[in-house]
């Protein structure tokens, strides 16, 4: 049994590859769950007696809103819409809506959720967009933060973790459309 684990430890450590770039482990699952479940308790206090709309964006932000949404306590309600700045493990620089929201957010609490803030342009271009929209509040949340990449003045108000300036995939985040549905997060091997 010993010997089984061990084997899985240095297996599990030697990475992942998906199509031609390695990936190593980073962040785990129980890892992430902690800062998930601190991040709803933080959102809840703060919001309560209100009903906010946590506005998703899509696609990486599907699994950490998934399990947010389960450690929320209070009443909410949700909405995605899509945006795209990334080409590969590099980001355009040109923020695209793909698919804007549906619902009626006229007076309402917004908190725009993103999986992870890399420069801050899908975020700051999200937000010039819900503020036309006549919303009574917005804050915004990422899981994921990386500081030195951040070029906006735009505040974060809920940050699940912090990590540098390296292309990560798992837990809804992609590379070339794959490695979404890894539950663990795995940094880019140099
Ligand atoms: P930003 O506009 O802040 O530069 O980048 C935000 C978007 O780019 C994220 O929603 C995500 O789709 C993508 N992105 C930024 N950094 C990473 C990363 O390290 N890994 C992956 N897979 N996507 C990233």
């Amino acid at each position: 049994m010993l010997i089984a684990t061990v084997l899985f430890k240095l297996y599990y450590m030697q990475g992942i590859q998906i199509i031609d770039k390695t990936f190593i482990p980073y962040i785990t699952n129980e890892e992430l769950e902690q800062a998930i479940k601190r991040l709803a308790t933080i959102v809840h206090n703060d919001y309560k007696g209100e009903i906010p709309v946590f506005i998703g964006v899509l696609n990486g932000v599907i699994i950490f809103m998934s399990d947010f949404l389960k450690q929320y306590k209070g009443d909410c309600e949700i909405s995605f819409l899509q945006m795209k700045s990334y080409e590969g493990t590099q980001t355009t620089g040109n923020v695209k809506t793909l698919m804007d929201i549906s619902m009626d957010i006229t007076g309402r609490h917004i908190v725009l959720m993103e999986d992870i803030v890399d420069t801050g342009n899908t975020l700051y271009a999200l937000h010039q967009l819900i503020s036309r929209k006549k919303v009574k509040s917005i804050r915004t949340a990422t899981l994921l933060y990386k500081p030195d990449a951040y070029k906006k003045d735009l505040n974060i108000d809920y940050i699940g973790m912090h990590i540098p300036d390296k292309f990560v995939v798992g837990f809804g985040l992609d590379y070339e459309g794959l490695g979404r549905n890894l539950p663990d997060i795995y940094q880019l091997k140099d």
